[in-house]
């Protein structure tokens, strides 16, 4: 068997959460040997969720874990002022390690080969990434599209090699990486076992608060054609107006709240 690939997704209840689940698992519906791990940011699993994966066709591990309301963005805050699902990507590393420790034999040789991807519930991927990051030694790397204002950003390779990151934004962090831009492998998380993401990072500093424990630049692995391809894109859904909703819901005529959407 080719080696698996670890998704983890943090979701969390808003009117298009269906509507993005649904298209993220068509997707993985497509890619072999793909466990989900999808992680809510809920006090407990939701009945939309749960029936929903019970009805996926994927393989997946249900997961939940609240965003503390000291660390989540408050209605009317700038989207820049807090990192988002930080907690639920520990939750689902936590997962992995604990699975990870408690595999024998033919199971626990599978999983050396074995890559996790933190795929969030909004962006856009291509079939190909994930063959592009299924073999992953370390950290493995690759273009993100439509991401930090720009059109793309992506590590720079030189002989075979990220030497920079062509970036339009603080530069110097010391990986100026999208969240989707990158996958590691499950025997790193498993011998780096404190390497998480830490919610309390200044912006644009959750990717880096996780790969500095884990590697330097020179181990990068570059995919995608040596990170010349975009395979997928950092899309953001616009959230729905309901302005007429909320006007007739004034006058006892709203949606019928019995209708799961
Ligand atoms: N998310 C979450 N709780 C929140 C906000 C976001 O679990 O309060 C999840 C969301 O479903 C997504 C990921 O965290 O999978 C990143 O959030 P978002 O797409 O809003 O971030 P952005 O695209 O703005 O960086
Ligand atoms: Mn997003």
């Amino acid at each position: 068997d080719v080696p698996k690939i670890y998704v983890i997704t943090p979701t969390y209840a808003r009117l298009v959460q269906k509507a993005e689940l649904t298209r993220l698992s068509h997707t993985f519906l497509h890619v072999p040997q793909l466990h989900w791990i999808v992680v809510e940011d809920s006090p407990h699993p939701t009945s939309l969720v749960t029936d929903f994966l019970a009805a996926s066709g994927l393989t997946y591990t249900h997961l939940h874990k609240l965003t503390p309301k000291d660390r989540k963005l408050q209605e009317g805050d700038p989207s820049w002022l807090k990192p988002r699902g930080a907690e639920q990507r520990n939750e689902g590393l936590r997962w992995l390690r604990e699975m990870g420790a408690a595999a024998e034999g033919k199971e626990a040789a599978a999983l050396e080969e074995a890559v996790v991807y933190f795929a969030d519930d909004d962006n856009t991927y291509s079939l190909q990434l994930f063959e592009e990051m299924r073999y992953t030694y370390r950290v493995s790397v690759w273009p993100v599209g439509l991401v930090g204002g720009m059109k793309f950003e992506r590590p720079v390779v030189e002989d075979g090699k990220v030497v920079r990151f062509h970036t339009g934004w603080r530069p110097n962090r010391p990986f100026p990486i999208d969240m989707a831009g990158f996958a590691v492998s499950l025997r790193t998380v498993m011998t780096n076992p404190e390497a998480r993401f830490d919610g309390d990072a200044q912006m644009g500093f959750l990717e880096s608060s996780f790969l500095q424990n884990l590697v330097t630049m020179d181990d990068l692995e570059p995919k995608a054609d040596l990170c010349t391809k975009v395979l997928v894109w950092h899309t953001r859904t616009e959230k729905p107006k309901m302005k007429r909703e909320d006007a007739l819901q004034k006058q006892g005529l709203g949606s019928d709240p019995d209708v799961e959407i």
